[in-house]
């Protein structure tokens, strides 16, 4: 479903991810940790080709990208749409409605009939608990609602993967929940998910594989109860043990 080989990206020197080699399966779940600055976020953006990777080949689905190659512009966008990312921040347009929001990239990216548009987002708004919300505007809805807003938004471009930047960081705590809530249903559905996160209990609850990475490689892969229990790498035990 995804295939990453060999993957490398360099802001000039600074060499971020220095071979990334990963496998997911299509319905899994994978979570990201480690610690701040190893890579995660750039790894993620690197999937929905946010940042163009400087090496290596990434492949979801049919599409595959060849890093080494000039890549034509309409390639990307080709290959963009097989994932969709949900981002720390909401990103939602402060200037439209949850239901604008979210029928903005079925209208403009996928050249959908409003109308269909209209009601996919409605139920997609309906499906993460916005129903009566439809008509809001961003500053008039909490953080977590607006995160659900934004989780809608990527649905609403029916993607293959579903792209997680740590989406309930920037929220305060009693309203993490919500959200997580949200991931656990659409992990429940069997969307193929990739998070960053640093709520180890959902990870430890959702994720068929937790990725440990530090300084741009990943340094461990194994499913949750491993991982939180036996972890092999003295790296990992050492970022586990800070985190407790
Ligand atoms: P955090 O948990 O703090 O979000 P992270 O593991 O997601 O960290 P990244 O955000 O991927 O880490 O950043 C990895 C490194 O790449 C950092 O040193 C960061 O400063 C650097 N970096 C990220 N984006 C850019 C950019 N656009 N230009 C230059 N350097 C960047």
């Amino acid at each position: 479903m995804i295939n990453i080989k060999g993957l490398v990206k360099r802001f000039d020197q600074l060499e971020v991810l220095k071979g990334i080699d990963l496998s997911i399966e299509k319905g899994q779940v994978f979570v990201v940790i480690g610690p701040s600055g190893s890579g995660k976020t750039t790894l993620l953006r690197c999937l929905n080709v946010l940042e163009i990777p400087s090496e290596g080949a990434i492949s979801i689905d049919d599409k595959s990208l060849d890093f080494s190659n000039r890549i034509a512009k309409k390639e990307i966008e080709s290959f963009r749409r097989k994932s969709a990312m949900v981002f720390q921040h909401y990103n939602l347009f402060p200037h439209m409605t949850a239901l604008q929001n979210v029928m903005e990239g079925p209208v403009t990216v996928k050249k959908e009939d409003r109308e269909k548009a209209r009601e996919k987002a409605t139920t997609l708004l309906n499906k993460v608990g916005l129903g009566d919300k439809l008509d809001y505007y961003p500053h008039q809805l909490s953080g977590g609602q607006q995160q659900r807003v934004g989780i809608a938004r990527a649905l609403a471009l029916e993607p293959e993967v579903m792209l997680f930047d740590e989406p309930t960081s920037a929220l305060d705590p009693e309203l993490v929940g919500e959200v997580l809530q949200v991931m656990k249903d659409l992990a429940g559905e069997g969307i193929t998910m990739v998070v960053v996160t640093h709520e180890m209990r959902f990870a430890n609850d959702v994720a068929n594989k937790v990725i440990f990475m530090d300084q741009g490689k990943i340094i461990e892969q194994s499913a949750p109860s491993e991982m939180f229990t036996n972890p092999q790498e003295e790296r990992t035990r050492q970022f586990l043990n800070l985190i407790k």
